[in-house]
């Protein structure tokens, strides 16, 4: 075959969680992949391009989810394990395997290198975070670890570039040499259960095993070897457990012969290559600052201290910035006013429509940079591993673990990749349940709903910190209801079922890198900033057409006529059209024009259709439009309202702030016309429709591909009229006060 033609080599990065691998995959690829300081940030496998040091040749690097032991349990260690094995990139097993191994955990960490080595892959091993060994005074001697391993071992430090060229050349050396890890010799009655196993599997199914996949499936009661053998014309159990009785009868209990005969062969090893200086202290201070933020009571009020302070934020920091944003719409409005004032029809389209819509949004950009920056520090630090731990308490009774928290934290931001970030649970039912809660949790496509809506009735009123306390709250509400959802369907679904134990290891603290803080920000501002440009800048346009047509000529013609009989009382009837009206009257009339026309577009007369549904909750037909038209996507309620003031704005024809407008809003019809549209109750009832409703078409499908079709649709509706009863329960509490 020519060289041009030859499929690029394949590398895979496999390693523990947390012990650098996507931080060595960014810095060997020059790619930005999530990093963070917790399991579980990897879950799919990711791949990327390297240039090899020396050669220049170019070749693939694969970055797995962390994982243990190749015994995978949940889903995200399984792609590990299908990688290694060949059977995750179509029948081909990486040409070698990179294990990166944290300095500091060096015995466990080469457990998975080992049982990696049964699977014939030339390896090279990298020692990473080998500046905390330096810093703890570990004295790691690689050399002597190398000769007695027999395969390459490399120091670096991911995060900051150092023993990548070294790596690199060892990689390229390695890939010609082809160097194997040492194995165990096992004792013979595992060698006998293998060889018994390896000749029913080729003899009744025609299947040559490597040895690494025999083991897994003689050492492991569940493994990814099992169920890809399986089949449903073929099952290959009754093989499995013969070597395994075989393997009991001759005195090893099959699920811990493995790790104990392993950890025999491996301690040896390290015999003089570990050596720890008497500088404990460092480990200590980690160990105190964990006995406050890990009790059971004082770490709880820390963390809802923690949050308090982060909310609180948001509103008194972002204020300058937002006033700058909203300077700038106005004054891009008033420009392109004035450059438009031929053609009445695009002046509202780019004004009101696109202007007014994306800017309305794209005001709450500061809270949203800030709030992310504190998530991003807190990640990094390493604290969220911390109040995963604390949460496994709090989680239990509802039948959610501690590997629950990352994905419903993670749904924090967004339920998608919280949805994703649920394949490290490795309890199905626990997972089913965390996916079902996960859209509950507060996304921060939910934050410019609040951030307007409490900007608007509740910080004039009670001032920034009770405003903040507010959006603080308004965190709480979906994840209290969360909690006793998720205990229903913990209490329905597969009763008996006992839960599998939580373990996660905390990583240690580290001083975040400012580096990758600002990174985290500058992409979720980023993202933000995309949609506002692409999603809502599309529905902006619709939304506004649905709003302006149809646009009969009459409807002005009429409401002028009206308009002049009504304060000239009917005296100069015959002069009509004709008579001048002062600037104030204008533009009344104007106001009442747009209006008339508002309320007969195509949006208007569907949202007073609908409006009798929402009316319990308290809602006017432009309130109803903006609900409905944020199904798809929760932040085009912001966008929505921005467009149905701007275009039909009775009350203040010079306030682009639509938190201004909205509390100058009225009824306009009804038993309540003339009264203001909006009052707390009202606010309330939205912000709470908004925290409890599935009204995003994007976790819809992820659920749908992560479960199936039915249980999306059934948390549609289930979610939905969940957001309309309490909606409407908190509108008609509310009034009563
Ligand atoms: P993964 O789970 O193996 O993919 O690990 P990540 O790449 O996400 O890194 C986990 C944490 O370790 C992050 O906070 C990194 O900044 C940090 N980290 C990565 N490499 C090093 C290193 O060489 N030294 C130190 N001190 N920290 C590192
Ligand atoms: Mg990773």
């Amino acid at each position: 075959m020519s060289e041009a033609l030859r499929p690029p080599l394949r590398i895979a990065l496999i390693g523990n969680p947390n012990t650098g691998k996507t931080s060595l995959f960014n810095t060997l690829t020059g790619l930005r992949q999530r990093v963070g300081n917790y399991s579980g940030v990897t879950v799919e496998k990711k791949t990327g391009i390297w240039q090899m040091p020396q050669s220049g040749q170019e070749v693939e690097l694969i970055d797995l989810p962390g994982t243990y032991s190749l015994s995978a349990n949940s889903l995200d260690e399984r792609v590990a394990v299908d990688v290694m094995t060949g059977h995750g990139l179509a029948g081909r097993a990486p040409d070698l395997v990179v294990v990166v191994v944290d300095v500091e955990n060096l015995r466990r960490n080469l457990f998975l290198a080992s049982q990696a080595s049964e699977l014939g892959v030339p390896m090279v091993i990298a020692l990473n975070c080998w500046d905390v060994a330096e810093k703890k005074g570990l004295q790691i001697d690689s050399k002597l670890l190398a000769q007695r391993l027999g395969v390459p071992v490399v120091p670096t430090v991911a995060k900051r570039k150092s023993g990548t060229i070294d790596l690199g050349k060892a990689v390229e050396q390695a890939l010609h040499t082809k160097p194997l890890m040492a194995r165990p010799q096992w004792p013979k009655a595992v060698q006998t259960a293998l060889k018994s196993l390896r000749d029913a599997l080729v003899e009744t199914h025609g299947e040559s095993l490597r040895d690494g996949e025999l083991q897994r499936l003689l050492f492991d009661r569940n493994s990814a070897v099992r169920d890809r053998l399986q089949s449903p014309s073929a099952t290959h159990d009754p093989i499995i457990r013969a070597a395994r009785e075989q393997l009991y009868k001759d005195g090893f209990q099959p699920d811990a012969a493995e790790s104990t005969l392993r950890y025999r062969f491996l301690n040896p090893l390290l015999n003089d290559v570990l050596e720890r200086q008497a500088l404990m202290k460092k480990r200590s201070t980690s160990e105190s600052i964990d006995q406050l933020l890990l009790h059971k009571f004082w770490g709880l009020l820390v963390f809802v201290g923690m949050m308090y302070v982060v909310f609180q934020s948001v509103y008194s920091w972002a204020g300058p910035a937002m006033d700058l944003i909203e300077g700038v719409v106005g004054w891009l409005q008033g420009i392109a006013a004035g450059a438009l004032v031929g053609t009445p029809m695009l002046q509202s389209l780019v004004v009101d429509g696109i202007i007014g819509g994306v800017g309305a949004f794209l005001v709450f950009l500061p809270q949203i940079l800030v709030l992310f920056f504190f998530i991003a520090l807190l990640e990094a630090t390493g604290y969220m591993a911390r109040a995963a731990f604390l949460m496994d308490k709090c989680f239990q009774w509802c039948g959610l673990n501690g590997k629950s928290f990352v994905p419903l934290l993670t749904s924090f931001a967004c339920a998608i990749p919280g949805i994703m970030a649920t394949r490290t649970i490795n309890d199905n039912k626990a997972r089913l349940i965390t996916i079902l809660v996960a859209p509950l949790m507060s996304c921060s496509a939910r934050l410019p709903v609040y951030l307007l809506l409490i900007g608007a009735f509740i910080e004039p009123v009670y001032g920034p910190s009770v405003a903040g306390t507010a959006l603080f709250a308004m965190h709480f509400v979906g994840a209290l209801v969360a909690a006793p959802l998720a205990w229903l369907l913990h209490r329905s679904i597969d009763k008996g079922r006992a839960p599998m134990p939580f373990v996660m290891e905390l990583p240690r603290y580290r001083v975040p890198q400012l580096k990758l803080v600002l990174l985290r920000m500058y992409e979720s501002g980023k993202e933000f900033v995309v949609r506002a440009g692409t999603v809502i800048f599309a529905m902006t346009i619709v939304i506004w057409a649905l709003l302006y047509f149809p646009r009969p000529e009459s409807i002005a013609a009429d409401t002028r006529t009206q308009f002049i009989s009504q304060i000239t009382e009917g005296r100069l009837s015959s002069q009509e059209g004709k008579a001048s009206l002062d600037e104030s009257q204008q533009a009344e009339l104007d106001a009442q024009i747009a209006a008339r026309y508002l309320e007969q577009s195509y949006m208007g007369r569907f949202g007073k259709m609908v409006q009798p549904i929402f009316a319990p909750a308290g809602y006017d037909w432009k309130i109803t439009v903006g609900v409905l038209a944020s199904f798809p996507a929760r932040e085009i309620i912001i966008s929505t309202l921005g467009i149905i003031y701007a275009l039909g704005d009775e009350v203040d024809e010079n306030s682009s702030d639509l938190r201004t407008t909205l509390s100058n809003a009225k009824w306009d019809a009804g038993p309540r016309q003339g009264e203001p549209v909006f009052n707390i109750p009202v606010a309330l009832s939205i912000m709470i429709f908004f925290a409890l409703c599935m009204q995003c078409g994007a976790t819809l499908a992820v659920i749908a591909k992560e479960l199936n079709g039915w249980w999306s649709a059934g948390s549609f509706c289930a979610l939905t009229l969940l957001a309309w009863v309490a909606a409407v329960a908190v509108y008609q509490i509310g009034m009563l006060f």
